[in-house]
């Protein structure tokens, strides 16, 4: 085995490097679609940042390239690592340092799972908006590394509005310490958004500040079916304009989508509908009594559909 393996295994620890040709290995070097697999030297889990920093310093020293892994839930080859290189898993970094509640923020750790960082928001009486399909197992490092959207961008905007700082540790293996959870900042160059969306290429985020929102006090959730696309538009258009933009979410899911479940999940259409159209519109979230007056859109849904949701509270009859 090479040197550089026996210096991460003195840095981390014997039990926390993984043989990127042993057994242990394959959660990290395969991913879901089975489109890419890693060759690396080895896997190693840091359980801290001066951890990562010393791996990274190793890594540079030896002339290895790293690649960061959060939950490997990207698809599209990101935290692939080639022949030699050493991968850096980040799922020992998963404290919440601190939920400040009155101060709108929480400091959280790189290997965050992200429903966990949703779910200590909800602890506290906030709201942690970033919110995907892959959130039971993407990390939050991972979803800022890729500046992920998620169903609340139209109100929240994308992963890189909710950063007030960063703890990164950069390529020669400085830490950067931009954790700064001061709302109105704004001095200087804002050097964090560098790193958000770099996917890893300038260093491994392993901490972040980030905004958290009072809990909507009201929401609601409509499902509308429409045979022209052109009519959604419209319809985002006028509910934002209407709602004070307090739309918070708004999916369009395409009848071959809606085809697939209906294919492979009992009752997805509802009784008796075979037929939903071109485009069916889903998620449709606001707050506060403005959900309550929207029933004037509700024309703008010309078919029915039931989806069976338990989630869904209103589902818009055909007109
Ligand atoms: C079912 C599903 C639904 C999804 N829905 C959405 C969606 O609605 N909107 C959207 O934008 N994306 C979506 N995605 C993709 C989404 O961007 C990723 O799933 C998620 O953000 C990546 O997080 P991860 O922890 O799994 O990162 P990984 O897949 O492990 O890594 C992704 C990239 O980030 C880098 N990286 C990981 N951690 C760090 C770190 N700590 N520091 C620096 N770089 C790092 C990696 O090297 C890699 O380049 C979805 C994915 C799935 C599977």
């Amino acid at each position: 085995m090479p040197r550089l393996y026996d210096r991460l295994a003195a840095i981390v620890g014997d039990r926390h490097v993984i043989a990127g040709q042993s057994a242990d290995a394959e959660p990290y070097v395969s991913e879901a679609r089975g489109d890419y697999r890693s060759t690396p030297l080895a896997i190693v889990l840091p359980g801290s940042t001066d951890e990562v920093s010393q791996v990274v310093r190793a890594c540079a020293d030896a002339g290895t390239a790293v690649v960061p892994q959060g939950g490997n839930t990207g698809l599209c080859g990101g935290a692939v690592a080639g022949a030699g290189d050493v991968m850096v898993a980040m799922k020992r970094l998963d404290r919440i340092r601190e939920v400040d509640a009155m101060n709108g923020t929480m400091t959280v750790e790189a290997g965050c799972i992200l429903a966990d960082v949703q779910a200590a928001a909800r602890t506290a009486g906030r709201l942690f908006p970033v919110s995907l399909g892959a959130e039971g197992s993407c990390m939050i490092g991972g979803n800022l590394a890729t500046n992920a959207g998620g169903i609340n961008v139209l109100r929240y905007g994308n992963s890189r509005q909710q950063v007030l700082g960063l703890e990164v540790v950069l390529g020669d293996g400085r830490v950067w310490h931009g954790l700064n959870p001061l709302y109105k900042n704004n001095t200087g160059y804002d050097l964090k958004q560098l790193f958000i969306g770099a996917e890893g290429t300038l260093g491994i985020i392993t901490a972040a500040s980030v905004e958290i929102y009072p809990y909507p006090v009201r929401s609601r959730t409509i499902l509308l079916g429409f045979s022209r696309l052109g009519a959604c538009l419209e319809l985002l258009s006028l509910a934002r304009e209407e709602s004070g933009d307090q739309l918070s979410s708004f999916e369009l899911i395409p009848d071959i989508a809606m085809r697939a479940a209906a294919e492979h999940v009992e009752g997805a259409l509802g009784d008796g509908v075979a037929d939903v159209g071109e485009v069916v519109l889903s998620l449709f979230d606001g707050f506060e009594e403005v959900v309550l007056g929207l029933g004037g859109f509700f024309g703008f849904g010309d078919r029915f559909v039931d989806p069976g949701l338990d989630e869904v509270d209103e589902v818009v009859p055909q007109v």
